[in-house]
């Protein structure tokens, strides 16, 4: 049984979860301690204790711990990518490209442990100096979802180390593989006892009990919306600090004038790619009416040829839905799409050779934005086909969501991507290019109900994982 990490020691837990392989649920990927809420208080006081020495130490202690975890993670990339692909259900590729960006997030944040700048500001008093220098906020929680298990694990686990701040990691319960390989690897790498601590369980005993302890001073947490909006509440009862990223609806628009070959991959690798469980998905199709039946055809013929199959099978571009859950859910959103009056291509269940969690890519065809299968995030291979008339109304249905974090347009002309670009509002923009699929050095993070607090990644990480102090100074 894979054991939490507590204060620098490997410990069992009050209970254990097995993990199970969507693809094909005999297949046990491990057993996994679950942490008690005892156990989180002490690794609470653990993470407290380790402060004062982890911000202290030298900002080169703090890179090379994150440049020798990159070099592990690399090192074992097939390795940890197959144990991915086994626990999440995302293909081969996308598992070890994903354990490869985890390795870039690590390397990248190695290098800003050593550049963290502050100001020197003139003061408005005669002889008196002032220093604006940035520090760590202190003990941080951070709350992880299952799509990504070890990407989203590295972009909030590398900033914090960086930037000296001591950790308390809560895996989803679905997916604690991966991210278990990565607190190994960052203990084994010489990571000091009580600055990495793992507490693995359900997010209602362990994350309830890292967001509601006092000696927690901010919470860095990606998921759905409603766990997010609920952790806004306790986290200000707590005056702690909140990151939340949260879900989408994400648009995706082809105009008149696209390039018909990339807007068909650039919409089949938004929709569905990872089996289309990502925040970032495209799941809402606005087609301008005069390339819509064109596109539509391509696009239904080639959804439709998709292979969706077992994920360590180097021919399949689709795998699984995460879990049984997951899977009924998005086959109930199929059954409302289709009462609500929309044409239903595929997204039916699929028998495969091995049991697990098989769904056909769905499309609804001449969907309107205020069905509820456009309006709430499905989190599966499902995307909506919306006709509109023109540019104008294009941007407004884009833009017609409680969700603000990811928008694409397929256009090739610069007026009309220029015109998206600043009307858009999404956090992030893509123009002829997938809504999914960012780069680890810029900040990732929408607006509206997807974000809630500053920006993740890049170096406007620091903006969460840091504090700012100024000190006056006089020398007499
Ligand atoms: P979820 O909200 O159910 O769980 C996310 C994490 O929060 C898990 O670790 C879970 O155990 C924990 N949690 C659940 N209830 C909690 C509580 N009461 N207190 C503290 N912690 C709690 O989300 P999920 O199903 O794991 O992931 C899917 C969701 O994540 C989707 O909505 C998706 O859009 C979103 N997501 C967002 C981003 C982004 O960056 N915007 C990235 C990936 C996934």
């Amino acid at each position: 049984m894979k054991q939490n990490l507590i204060a620098g020691s490997w410990l069992a837990g009050d209970g254990a979860s097995e993990n199970r392989n969507p693809a094909d649920i005999c297949d046990l990927v491990g057993v996994f301690a679950q942490a008690s809420v005892d156990q989180v208080d002490q690794a609470a006081r653990a993470a407290r204790a380790a402060l004062a020495g982890w911000a202290g130490a030298s900002p080169q202690v703090r890179a090379d711990l994150l440049e020798a975890v990159a070099q592990r993670v690399l090192a074992r990339k097939d390795e940890i990518g197959r144990i991915l692909a086994r626990e999440e259900g995302k293909t081969l590729a996308e598992a070890v490209g994903e354990t490869v960006r985890a390795a870039q997030i690590f390397r990248f944040f190695a290098g800003e442990a050593v550049r963290v700048a502050g100001d020197a500001i003139a003061s408005v008093r005669p002889d008196v100096d002032v220093d604006v220098t940035r520090g760590p906020v202190g003990v941080v929680g951070l709350i992880t979802p299952w799509n990504f298990p070890i990407a989203i694990p590295a972009w909030k686990i590398a900033p914090a180390l960086a930037y000296g701040n001591t950790i308390l990691f809560k895996p989803a319960e679905l997916t604690p593989a991966s991210a278990h390989i990565l607190v190994e690897i960052i203990h084994e790498a010489g990571c000091p006892a009580g600055v990495m601590n793992l507490v693995m369980g359900r997010g209602s005993i362990v994350g309830d009990a890292i967001l509601s302890h006092p000696e927690v001073d901010a919470v860095s947490f990606t998921g759905s919306v409603p766990v997010g909006r609920a952790m806004a509440v306790q986290a200000a009862q707590g005056m702690k600090k909140l990151q939340a990223e949260m879900g989408g609806k994400n648009p995706m628009v082809v105009m008149n004038d696209a390039d018909l070959d990339i807007a068909v991959s650039a919409v089949l690798n938004g929709a569905f790619f990872s089996t289309g469980q990502r925040c970032t998905a495209s799941s809402r199709i606005i087609v301008e009416a005069g390339i819509h039946d064109a596109f539509v055809d391509r696009l239904t013929t080639e959804a439709l040829a998709l292979n969706v199959g077992n994920p360590l099978d180097p021919a399949t571009q689709i795998g699984p839905v995460a879990s049984q859950n997951q899977l009924e859910g998005n086959l109930n959103y199929v059954e409302i799409a289709r009462g609500e009056g929309a044409e239903v291509i595929g997204g039916e269940r699929l028998q495969l050779d091995t049991e697990g969690y098989f769904q056909a890519p769905a499309l609804f065809l001449d969907a309107r934005n205020d069905m509820r299968s456009s309006r709430e995030e499905i989190f599966g291979p499902c995307a909506s086909v919306i006709k509109v008339g023109d540019f104008d109304e294009a941007l407004s249905v884009a833009n017609d969501t409680e969700f603000g974090l990811s928008a694409g347009i397929c256009t090739s002309s610069l007026k009309q991507a220029r015109a998206f670009r600043a009307g858009s509002q999404a956090g992030m923009v893509m123009v002829n290019l997938p809504t999914a699929g960012v780069d680890y050095h810029v900040p990732f993070g929408g607006t509206k109900g997807s974000s809630y607090g500053s920006r993740e990644q890049g170096r406007y990480a620091a903006e969460f994982f840091t504090t700012v102090k100024t000190a006056y100074s006089f020398a007499g």
